[in-house]
């Protein structure tokens, strides 16, 4: 096969190991820069341009969409569905996943385990909101953030309150969720690929934090799930028509929870926590599944 990569920084250990993973397959691999990449919109003639060149001859395409460029980034991988190059996952579940809003709406509609999650624009209605989510303790977490930045718990009616109208002075949307305090400051991330779990790791914060991230200091380290936490992952990541992603659940009172799926999932914290290739699997993967003209939307 010809695997083309979009990918802003090709040293990445995700992006690194995927297109050994691909050569060591004896498939030919070419990470392109996405921001680079220049397209033709023409009459039934779907044409991208790299580096001055017309990128031809492609199976298979790995989107690795950095979220501040996913607006033009999904754009480029529609182009390449235009040209029935098999995506790893789909532009449009890829978006999908980016509005994190529109994933729970979705998850939820799938009766999918979630946590009691409000989220409101007009800052009147504070009090409300804190009531309809359960009350105090809260986590209130910035829509845009990721690596765990823009999440903060408030343990009192009074802290959520202030930080709630904080947030709103800075005319920044917001979703306001229940605590789970039970988690203990540890999630899971189930790693999905092709409907099955592949791996699965427990990550758990530094002590005293309730964000389990890796960039915030945290630990990973490999987990066994239960069949229910395995049923939740696989339902989230069929429901968000997503191949290939990261299933983040909280061990709650009343079962798992998701919360969030991730669609570009980096492969090296769970590699190294589980010792499994996942960057072979992916691989496998994409080998079985990248037929031509197999994807279901091409971005409509
Ligand atoms: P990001 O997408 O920025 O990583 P998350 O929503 O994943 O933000 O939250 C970061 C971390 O905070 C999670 O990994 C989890 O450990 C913790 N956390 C998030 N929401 C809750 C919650 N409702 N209850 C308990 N812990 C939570
Ligand atoms: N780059 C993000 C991550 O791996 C992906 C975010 C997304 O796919 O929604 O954490």
């Amino acid at each position: 096969m010809k695997i083309a990569m979009m990918a802003r920084n090709p040293n990445l250990y995700s992006h690194k190991r995927m297109k050994e993973a691909a050569e060591a397959r004896g498939h030919e691999f070419e990470i392109v820069n996405t921001l680079r990449c220049y397209m033709n919109i023409a009459s039934r003639r779907p044409e991208i341009y790299y580096n001055g060149e017309k990128l031809t001859g492609f199976d298979a395409v790995i989107p690795r969409i950095g979220a501040s460029i996913t607006y033009y980034g999904l754009a480029v991988l529609r182009q390449f569905e235009m040209m029935d190059v098999f995506p790893l996952n789909e532009s449009v579940a890829i978006g999908r996943s980016r509005d994190k809003l529109r994933s729970m709406q979705l998850l939820a509609r799938e009766g999918i385990g979630l946590p009691v999650t409000t989220f409101a624009h007009d800052p009147k209605q504070t009090e409300e909101v804190l009531k309809t989510a359960g009350g105090a303790p809260v986590v209130i977490k910035l829509l845009e953030g990721t690596q765990g930045i823009g999440v903060v718990l408030a343990d009192t009616e009074r802290s959520a309150k202030s930080v709630i109208e904080a947030f709103r002075g800075a005319n920044v949307n917001i979703l306001v969720q229940e605590f789970i305090k039970e988690a203990g400051g540890e999630d899971i991330r189930v790693f999905v690929i092709g409907g099955k779990v592949v791996a699965a790791m427990r990550r758990k914060g530094a002590e005293g934090e309730f964000r389990s991230n890796l960039h915030r200091g945290g630990s990973s380290a490999k987990v066994k799930i239960s069949p229910e936490e395995r049923s939740t992952a696989l339902r989230a990541a069929k429901t968000m028509g997503l191949n290939v992603c990261g299933v983040d659940l909280l061990r709650s009172n009343h079962g798992p929870v998701v919360m969030e799926v991730n669609s570009s999932p980096g492969i090296e914290g769970i590699e190294k926590a589980t010792g499994i290739d996942i960057a072979t699997k992916i691989i496998d993967f994409l080998e079985k599944a990248a037929v031509a003209g197999k994807t279901k939307t091409k971005g409509r």
